[in-house]
C-alpha cells in the first residue's frame, strides 16, 4: 500500500506538471495548425486516461487496461484535458462566419445533437465526447458530417472535428434517381460503352481554400482511384494545402463537356469525372471520361501550348500570368516540391506537368486503360 500511495503522489505531480503545460499549449491554440491539434488532443486524451486509471487504482486497486487507447473513449474524457480541448477549439471560433454558413453549421449542429446521445454520467457533459450518428465518438458541438452541407460552404474552424478528421472525406455510388445522379444525368456522364455509371464514386470532402478555411467540396472518380484520392486529399487538408473550390463540373454547364470544363477552369474550379473528349484532340477520350484524372487549381496551373519559337499561350485569360511563372515561390503553382505532386505521384499517378507540349500542369492521371 506503501508503494502504492507513493506511486499515486508521483504520479499526481506528474500530471499538474502536463495539466499546465496542455493548459499553455492550449493557449497558443490560435496559432497552431489542424495536426498540431489532433497530436494535442492526443496527448490530452492520454492524461485524462491516466488519471482514469489513477482514480481507479485509489478506489479499487483495479488497473485500469483501456488505458494504452489512442481513440477517443468518452468515458474516460473529462475534466481539466477536455476543458482544454474545448478552450482550444473555441479559441479562434466566434468570428468571421458567413451568413449560409451559420445556417449549415447549427444544422450540422442540431442534427448532431438530435442523432446522438452524450455519454457518460458524472454531471460533466460539456466535457464529454459524444456518438455520432455513424457511431464514432468525437469532440463536443463539431459537426457530424458534410453529406448534407453544399460543396463551397466555408466551415467554421471550431465545427470541425480535428481528431476524427476521416468522417469529412466519404465516397458514396452513384445511384439513378438519387441526387447526384439527377445532377450529372445527360451532362457529365450519359449513358455510353466506357463507363458505366457504377464504376463512379461521389466524393465528399472538405479542404482549405485560398483563405486557409475549411470549405466542403466534392469530386466524382472512378471507383479504382477513390482511395487513392481520399488518401491524398486527407494528408493535403492536414497539411493545410490550398484548393480554390472544388464542385462537380455539372455546376459550370454551358452544353456540352468541352465548353463546360473551360467554364469551370475559368473559375479555378477543381474537379475530375467529365465523360469528354481529351482537350485539343477532339476524338480521343480523355482520362477525365474515365474518372481517373483531375485538374487541380487550373488557374494557377494551366494547360499550355509551346510554340517553335519558344513561346507558351494558354487558352484561359485568367490564367495568363501563370503560364511562365511556373516558381514554387508563387502560391498554388504546382512543381516537384509541391506537396500534391509529391503525393499523386506516389499513389502512382503521371502529372501532365511533365508533359513535353502540350503541358498541362493542372493534372493528374493514372490511366486504368
Ligand atoms: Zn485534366
Amino acid at each position: 500500500m506503501k508503494d502504492d500511495n507513493s506511486r499515486n503522489k508521483i504520479l499526481e505531480v506528474m500530471m499538474t506538471v502536463v495539466i499546465i503545460a496542455l493548459i499553455l499549449l492550449a493557449g497558443m491554440n490560435i496559432i497552431m495548425t489542424n495536426s498540431m491539434r489532433v497530436q494535442l488532443a492526443k496527448l490530452q486524451n492520454r492524461v485524462s486516461n491516466l488519471e482514469t486509471q489513477i482514480r481507479g487504482e485509489k478506489t479499487s486497486q483495479k488497473p485500469s487496461d483501456e488505458s494504452e487507447s489512442d481513440s477517443y473513449q468518452g468515458d474516460q474524457l473529462e475534466s481539466e484535458s477536455a476543458q482544454g480541448v474545448e478552450m482550444g477549439f473555441v479559441k479562434d471560433s466566434d468570428s468571421k462566419n458567413q451568413a449560409g454558413l451559420v445556417t449549415n453549421i447549427d444544422t450540422g449542429k442540431a442534427e448532431s445533437t438530435k442523432d446522438s446521445e452524450l455519454k457518460g454520467s458524472e454531471g460533466t457533459s460539456e466535457t464529454e465526447t459524444k456518438t455520432g450518428a455513424d457511431g464514432i465518438e468525437h469532440l463536443p458541438d463539431t459537426i457530424d458530417s458534410v453529406l448534407n452541407i453544399e460543396p463551397g460552404t466555408v466551415l467554421d474552424e471550431s465545427k470541425v472535428d480535428g481528431v476524427n478528421i476521416g468522417r469529412y472525406f466519404t465516397e458514396n455510388p452513384i445511384v439513378p434517381g438519387d441526387e447526384v445522379y439527377d445532377r450529372i444525368i445527360d451532362k457529365s456522364y450519359r449513358p455510353n460503352e466506357d463507363i458505366a455509371l457504377e464504376e463512379l464514386r461521389y466524393i465528399k470532402l472538405i479542404h482549405r481554400n485560398f483563405d486557409g478555411k475549411p470549405q466542403v467540396g466534392e469530386l466524382i472518380v472512378n471507383a479504382a482511384i477513390s482511395k487513392d484520392i481520399i488518401e491524398i486529399f486527407t494528408e493535403l487538408y492536414l497539411k493545410n494545402y490550398q484548393v480554390c473550390s472544388m464542385h462537380l463540373v455539372d455546376d459550370y454547364w454551358t452544353g456540352d463537356g468541352e465548353s463546360s470544363d473551360a467554364n469551370s477552369i475559368d473559375h479555378d474550379n477543381t474537379s475530375a469525372f467529365c465523360y469528354r473528349f481529351s482537350t485539343g484532340s477532339g476524338s480521343n477520350l480523355s482520362n477525365h471520361a474515365y474518372g481517373c484524372a483531375i485538374d487541380l487549381n487550373p488557374r494557377e496551373n494551366p494547360y499550355v501550348k509551346v510554340h517553335e519559337d519558344g513561346s507558351r499561350t494558354t487558352y484561359h485569360d485568367n490564367a495568363q500570368e501563370y503560364k511562365d511563372n511556373r516558381s514554387s515561390a508563387t502560391p498554388h503553382v504546382i512543381d516537384e516540391n509541391d506537396l500534391a505532386y509529391q503525393l499523386f505521384t506516389e499513389h502512382g499517378f503521371e502529372w501532365g506537368g511533365h508533359w513535353q507540349n502540350p503541358i498541362d500542369y493542372q493534372h493528374f492521371q493514372k490511366p486504368l486503360y
